[in-house]
């Protein structure tokens, strides 16, 4: 069986050569370990291992994890679907959210940050790939919802984030990411201060990097089989 901390090294390895091969400064890209399913131990696991930052797409999972962890200085991001029922527990628990995808989320959020927490990062997450996903703003609505997210007070808008499809077609994937990262200078252009492109997952990362991904999100490469354990 092979151990996080080796799964990790692995991972570090393709994203630094994905990235010089795309003439890119490897420390520009940051891994997410995205630690769904698996339990708090597995994250300990990483953390000894260096790993920082951690991705969970549940509510509860999550909050749990990040109790259970407090004081190790990690770095907690919300990348699943949020319903606005949860939004108050997010909002405090975690640093950063990718998944915003209406304004109804984004104003809560933001309401529910509390006074003595840093602004929560966040990403606006856009449907790349039309019919085949179902998650994510529509390309055309980006712009306004990204002026109205920028606006609200305790929310730093840090960029966008995507899944599209999965394929194996290399040509295809980059074209996702391709549009997102269109998407994303258009907004720059437009005055909004966005660094953020979170794009690129075990099976795409290197086309991800490519077009120019700031952080992938990584799970399978790093702890494993989601069920398989
Ligand atoms: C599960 C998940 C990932 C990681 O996927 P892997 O294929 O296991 O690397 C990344 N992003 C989101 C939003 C996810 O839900």
């Amino acid at each position: 069986m092979t151990s996080i901390s080796a799964r990790l090294e692995a991972v570090r390895a393709r994203i630094d050569a994905a990235a010089s091969a795309a003439g890119r400064d490897p420390g520009t890209v940051d891994l997410l370990a995205v630690s769904k399913t698996w339990p708090a131990e597995a994250v300990r696991e990483a953390a000894a291992a260096g790993q920082r930052a951690f991705g969970e797409n549940y509510v509860q999972e999550g909050v749990a994890k990040t109790e259970a962890l407090a004081g190790l200085g990690l770095e907690w991001h919300f990348i699943g679907p949020l319903q606005s029922n949860k939004t108050r527990a997010v909002a405090n628990a975690f640093d950063w959210v990718h998944s915003i995808d209406r304004l109804r989320i984004a104003e809560r959020l933001s309401a529910q940050r509390d006074a003595h927490l840093r602004p929560l990062d966040v990403c606006i997450q856009v449907n790349v790939s039309g019919e085949h996903s179902k998650s994510g703003v529509a390309p055309e609505a980006v712009a306004g919802l990204a002026r109205a997210v920028a606006a609200l007070p305790r929310l730093r808008l840090r960029g966008l984030m995507c899944i599209p499809e999965a394929t194996e077609d290399v040509a295809l994937q980059r074209a996702r990411f391709a549009a997102l990262r269109a998407l994303k200078d258009a907004l720059v252009a437009g005055g909004l201060g966005l660094d953020t492109l979170s794009m690129g997952m075990s099976h795409d990362l290197e086309a991800a990097i490519a077009e120019g991904a700031t952080i992938v999100r990584v799970g399978t490469a790093v702890f494993g089989a989601r069920g398989a354990a």
